[in-house]
């Protein structure tokens, strides 16, 4: 839609029920060893790490003044109160998390949280000053029916009214096909390119065509340092949510670096 849009590339690691507090360190420290000032001029980093580690992955981020933003990998949709086990966002604001990312399909699928649910934790972000990466995505089967556009409206639809119009335009969605996700199969960047323009055109329609530029859109599903340049040279694909490469500092860095330089 609108290639010489400004929008910064944000490239974030998802590293799921991966790396005790400890290992945590060990890895963050490892990027930070790597990752140079140059790697980070034109592109956004953030991991996301378990609860855990968050307060560890913290103190290492800012004392050694690693250029990475502390994410988050879901929240809770209340601030307090009695939700037994759940993880309120303002403790998440308290330890400097910037990103949460909410509705990945591992949440959607295995732990039942419906497009209401995504929503309302969308909210909870934005009430406390950070910024949602909102996962959404097809299954196969809805892929196979010729049913991916009408998922992707539902689902984008229902997470951008769940905020002010103009708070959209600061937001982060994900584009994720389920297929996609840890089986090596990444979506060709036609079908990213693709999917990708759908989803901004609904945004869009939802909150106005200003906002649609504006909102970055990444992608997700099977991302690696082979792939990421020519996923990132589709024109409405601004940002890669990276599961697995993203637990090898050395992969994740080729992936940020391949990300800043492919004619953006
Ligand atoms: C993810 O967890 O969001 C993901 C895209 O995983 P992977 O890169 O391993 O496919």
């Amino acid at each position: 839609m609108s290639p010489a849009s400004p929008r910064r590339p944000l490239i974030s690691g998802n590293w799921k029920m991966n790396f005790d507090h400890l290992e945590a360190i060990h890895a963050i420290r490892d990027l930070g060893l790597r990752i140079q000032p140059g790697d980070v001029q034109g592109v956004d980093v953030s991991i996301h790490p378990p609860f855990t580690d968050l307060r560890s992955a913290q103190t290492v981020l800012e004392a050694e003044s690693i250029p990475v933003a502390l994410g988050a990998q879901t929240c809770a949709a209340e601030d307090a109160g009695a939700f037994t086990g759940e993880i309120s966002p303002v403790m998440l604001a308290k330890l400097h998390v910037t990103y949460v990312i909410v509705g990945h399909s591992e949440r959607r699928t295995l732990f039942h949280e419906s497009d209401e649910t995504v929503a309302a934790k969308m909210k909870a972000v934005h009430r406390n000053g950070m910024t949602p990466i909102c996962c959404v995505g097809e299954s196969i089967d809805e892929r196979e029916a010729g049913l991916t556009r009408d998922r992707l409206a539902t689902q984008v639809g229902s997470a951008v009214r769940a905020l002010p119009g103009d708070v959209v335009a600061g937001m982060v969605l994900a584009y994720e096909p389920i297929w996609a996700i840890g089986t090596g199969q990444a979506a060709t960047p036609e079908d990213a390119q693709d999917a990708c323009a759908w989803i901004r055109g609904v945004v869009a329609d939802a909150v106005g065509e200003e906002v649609g530029a504006q909102v970055r859109i990444q992608y997700g599903g099977s991302v690696k340092a082979e792939n990421t340049a020519e996923l990132m040279a589709c024109p409405d694909l601004d940002g890669l949510l990276v599961g697995g490469a993203s637990l090898d500092a050395s992969q994740f860095i080729e992936i940020v670096r391949a990300s800043a330089h492919p004619g953006r």
